[in-house]
């Protein structure tokens, strides 16, 4: 029997739509390369630490609202997964020594941040206070696919003003919205790093509506870290999937999307197998998905105006480490970014990410020693055409770098690392099959907030794609938002 729908990859974005399928009914099958669910969301173990290979500051697992999309997406298919709250979302350590946490209660957060910046109390408060509304607007209604005509009516009858201030917010960039309110040069390189911290790019190019949902979920649903590491978020959803009656097939790479006068209808694997479905999804990258698994010359024209207005970020290096207990100062919080010089905010090896999951689930690493991931900006033309010995010695230079630089906020990290393993954008393109390894599409230039963010549908028929290469984004809870999208626009088409 022909697949409902077929899933090329099992990452957050690709799960939730699988998921959201079956409990439909559809008949739904995943392919994914690798070994194991995930992604970008995926773990990896080494003598008895459980890494996570990305993502570890979780939105959308709170218990309230409708904007905590894991959790519903879980519940859909009848899992749950434990999730510990992170009492502060971010502990940064940037230049001219401003130094401060964004506590998870909205009010401390604004009292830190004005307790640097006395002159700005009014504009920090207003601005922030600007970001709830976009959130409060979005926190009122289900989140379904933009492209569904009889959605957008019912939503719309149901909750008039707030879809009228979400269509206010839409073409709207978090840098104008700050400067109207905020002055301080300092300040606004302050928001920029807000920004730039998840959107990887300064708040000039980072549309309000995403801002909206960071800025204020943090302090609403909260930041949770799923007990047993980021990976079990995906292993929930598998689970669910199953006993939806999906199905998933793993060490099964997608060589090729098929189509037939036009339209896809199946897919072909790397050892020649072939599958047909009603409805293909492809949750690889849009580069992967119109140059790889589609002929590039044939690629549609919308795709290639995208292009024209999104390009790849870079990738990342990244440090995985089991350090000793006694490296981390009494207090220390779970994730810190690390920047010296503001005018490398966004250059290679500029600002570090970093995140100790330890400190909410001891479960992870051997007891005395906690994971300390770090990762930083890094583009994969640095790491092509090397011989393995030089290969090698490059990763090991960069490693060591990172190491001095992190020596600031966790003094003895050198002396205290049991554990070392260092990916670079070719490891992200390897394990990921991420073209280039990059973490997602940014903006060329600057652009109308989310305007040109595509929905789920493409130019080929019966061919949709879901994840951060679409509305809105990167980020979990943003490609389960796409995934919920997707479903429901796959649900309409084959009305289930
Ligand atoms: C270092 C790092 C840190 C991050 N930190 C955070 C964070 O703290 N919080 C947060 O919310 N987000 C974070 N992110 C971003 C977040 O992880 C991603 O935006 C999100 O996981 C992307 O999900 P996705 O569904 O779009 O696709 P992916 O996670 O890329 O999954 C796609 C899946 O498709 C499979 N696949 C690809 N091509 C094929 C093919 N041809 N055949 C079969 N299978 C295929 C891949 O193997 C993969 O499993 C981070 C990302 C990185 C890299």
């Amino acid at each position: 029997m022909t697949n409902d729908a077929i899933v090329i990859g099992s990452g957050i974005g690709g799960l939730v739509t699988a998921t959201q399928l079956a409990a439909k009914g559809a008949k739904v099958l995943v392919l994914e390369r690798y070994l194991i669910p995930g992604g970008s969301a995926g773990y990896f173990e080494r003598q008895g630490y459980r890494f996570d290979v990305g993502a570890s500051m979780i939105f959308g697992l709170g218990q309230n609202g409708t904007t905590n999309l894991l959790t519903r997406a879980l519940s859909a298919v009848n899992v749950s997964q434990e999730a510990i709250a992170d009492p502060v979302q971010i502990h940064y350590h940037l230049p001219q020594g401003l130094d401060l946490k964004v506590d998870r209660v909205y009010e401390k957060f604004l009292q830190n941040l004005t307790a640097h910046f006395r002159h700005e109390e009014q504009g920090i408060r207003r601005f922030y206070d600007e970001c709830q509304k976009v959130f409060n607007c979005l926190n009122s209604m289900d989140l379904l696919s933009l492209e569904e005509p009889r959605y957008l009516l019912r939503v719309f009858f149901q909750h008039p003003l707030a879809c009228l201030g979400l269509v206010k917010y839409l073409p709207q960039n978090v840098g104008n919205m700050a400067r109207r309110y905020i002055k301080d040069p300092q300040l606004l390189k302050f928001i920029d790093m807000e920004c730039y911290c998840w959107s990887v790019v300064p708040a000039n190019m980072t549309p309000m509506i995403n801002a909206g949902m960071v800025f204020s979920d943090r302090h609403y649903g909260g930041v949770n870290y799923p007990k047993g590491g980021v990976g079990q978020i995906a292993q929930k959803l598998v689970e669910g999937l199953e006993k939806a009656g999906g199905k998933i097939q793993y060490q099964a790479r997608v060589t090729k999307i098929l189509t037939e006068q036009g339209r896809a209808v199946g897919v072909q694997l790397a050892n020649g197998e072939i599958y047909r479905g009603k409805r293909i999804v492809s949750n690889a990258t849009r580069w992967d998905t119109f140059q790889q698994l589609l002929p590039a010359e044939e690629i549609p024209h919308n795709e290639k105006k995208w292009q024209q207005n999104y390009q790849k970020s870079p990738s990342f290096l990244s440090l995985h480490m089991g350090v000793k207990q006694s490296v981390l100062p009494e207090g220390t919080e779970c994730h810190h970014i690390l920047l010296e010089e503001w005018e490398k905010m966004t250059a290679v090896e500029g600002t570090i990410f970093v995140s100790i999951p330890t400190l909410l689930d001891r479960d992870l690493a051997p007891s005395g020693y906690h994971i300390i991931h770090a990762f930083t900006p890094h583009w994969i033309n640095d790491w092509q055409e090397l011989s393995q010995t030089e290969y090698e010695a490059r990763k090991e230079e960069a490693a060591w770098r990172i190491i001095d630089r992190l020596e600031k906020i966790f003094p003895g990290l050198d002396a205290g690392l049991d554990y070392l393993e260092v990916g670079t954008p070719r490891t992200h393109r390897r394990f990921l099959g991420r073209e280039d390894g990059t973490y997602g599409p940014i903006p060329r230039r600057k652009l109308r907030g989310l305007l040109k963010m595509p929905f789920n549908r493409t130019a080929i028929p019966g061919l949709y794609c879901v994840g951060d290469s679409t509305f809105p984004g990167q980020g979990l809870n943003a490609v389960a938002f796409s995934g919920f999208a997707c479903a429901h626009r796959i649900a309409a088409d084959l009305k289930l």
